[in-house]
């Protein structure tokens, strides 16, 4: 079997799917996808609520009609699914897994695509024993319309993110009764009209509220929730939904030679989504979980258009150029990208930030003292806050980049 590609995109979803299309209108060929479900798709393709298409078909589709859509202009570019990527390593080595045993394959270059995770119930140190009906809004999806199973009767979904409310959607089309929504958040962390889903399939909701127990030991019985007083109260249900908290998929990139941030694991990547290693590029929701599928399907084509050019230009390159870091106060938790490749064209770029608390106030860009950003935003945890138009052509190696919210 063929080992050798000029460009290898590791994730069949949204992002991964629309640097594949790019590559193709650029005319580069000999392209590999590879994908470790049965089939491409990604998230959305689990989705059957009607979310997506807004920005690449200007109207609302369903995840999976959407998927569709997208698969069709890339449907000759070769794809491997049940196959999953257990390492990468440097001159563009990937090494899989699949029914055919271990193989490595080599790209001229390579981008990552692997999309996010949901927090799950382990990883939110919650009390209680590990019985059945405990899940993730992804896995709920799956049951629904992939499985066409019922998880639960009686489900409480906690958090207050988009995907929660896409849950409490499933839920309610599926015929299983939301019996509350819990968030340990002041005010919803999706838009503040959200909630409206909730008011009117007359779902109790609990803001200022974490969970404190989940009772039963073979099967879900019920949850404790605590409030910011301190006084707890017993939901009668038969499973959890845990929703959001989205956490990058960097399995990879933590174990590569591939430089990250120690904490997180996510690459630290450049405007274009070049990583450390200009033969790696990474792009869609593990660089900065977790945006909506259509805009990573737009950042998809952008980093395919990036790569097709860098696989154009001959030695040296303008991935060769030195970066500069951006730094940022400790509230706010990430930026993409995280760091500033010097000296190319581009007179302007959007940072993507991300705060770990609610906060609003004007959020500053600095080369030192020199101000290139100053706007009012009010941030949410989880929720994207785009720093648009950001003047970049006199930043030089000297500079120092910082972002700040005052
Ligand atoms: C439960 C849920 C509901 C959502 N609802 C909405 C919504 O209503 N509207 C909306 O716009 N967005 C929604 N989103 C977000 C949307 O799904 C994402 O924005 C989009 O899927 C991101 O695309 P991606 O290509 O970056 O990642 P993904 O769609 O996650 O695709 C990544 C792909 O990489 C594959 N992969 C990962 N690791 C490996 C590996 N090592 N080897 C091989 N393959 C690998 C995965 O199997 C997956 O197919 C939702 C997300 C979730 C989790």
């Amino acid at each position: 079997m063929k080992k050798n590609y000029k460009v290898i995109i590791i994730g069949a979803g949204p992002a991964g799917l629309a640097a594949a299309r790019a590559l193709k209108d650029a005319g580069v060929q000999d392209l590999l996808l590879i994908e470790r479900e049965s089939q491409a798709g990604g998230v959305p393709r689990h989705c059957q609520h009607p979310t997506f298409g807004l920005l690449t078909y200007f109207r609302p589709m369903k995840g999976n009609t959407w998927i569709k859509k997208i698969l069709q202009p890339v449907k000759e570019i070769p794809l491997r699914t049940d196959t999953t990527v257990i390492s990468i390593r440097p001159g563009g080595f990937v090494d899989i897994s699949s029914d055919n045993g271990l193989e490595t394959l080599q790209a001229k270059r390579v981008i990552i695509a692997t999309g996010v995770r949901e927090t799950p119930r382990h990883a939110r140190l919650i009390s209680g024993l590990r019985p059945q009906g405990v899940l993730t809004a992804g896995a709920l999806q799956q049951f629904i319309y992939l499985r066409k199973l019922k998880p639960g009767n009686r489900s409480v979904i906690v958090g207050s993110e988009l995907v929660s409310f896409s849950a409490l959607w499933t839920l309610y089309r599926a015929g299983i009764k939301p019996v509350a929504l819990v968030d340990e958040h002041p005010r919803p962390v999706a838009f503040r009209l959200s909630t409206l889903l909730a008011h009117l399939l007359r779902v109790p909701v609990h803001f200022n509220t974490r969970v404190s127990h989940i009772c039963g030991s073979e099967r879900v019985e019920g949850m404790d929730i605590t409030d910011k007083h301190g006084k707890t109260l017993r939901l009668d249900c038969d499973s959890v939904i845990f929703t959001g908290k989205f956490v990058g998929e960097y399995t990879l990139i933590l174990k590569s030679h591939l430089q990250h941030d120690k904490k997180t694991g996510r690459p630290l990547f450049d405007q274009h989504g070049c990583c450390s290693d200009r033969d790696f590029y990474a792009v869609g929701n593990m660089t900065h979980p977790a945006d909506m599928g259509d805009q990573c399907y737009q950042e998809g084509l952008q980093v395919g258009k990036a790569v097709a050019l860098a696989l154009q230009e001959e030695q040296p390159t303008q991935t060769d150029n030195p970066v500069l870091p951006i730094e940022h106060q400790d509230i706010i938790r990430m930026s993409a990208p995280a760091v500033i490749r010097l000296g190319g064209e581009d007179k302007t770029t959007t940072l993507n930030i991300r705060v770990s608390r609610p906060v609003s106030g004007e959020v500053v860009v600095r080369d030192g003292q020199r101000e290139l950003y100053r706007r009012r935003h009010r941030c949410m945890p989880e929720r994207r806050i785009l720093l648009k138009n950001i003047n970049i052509t006199h930043l030089t190696s000297d500079s120092t980049l910082s972002i700040s919210i005052e």
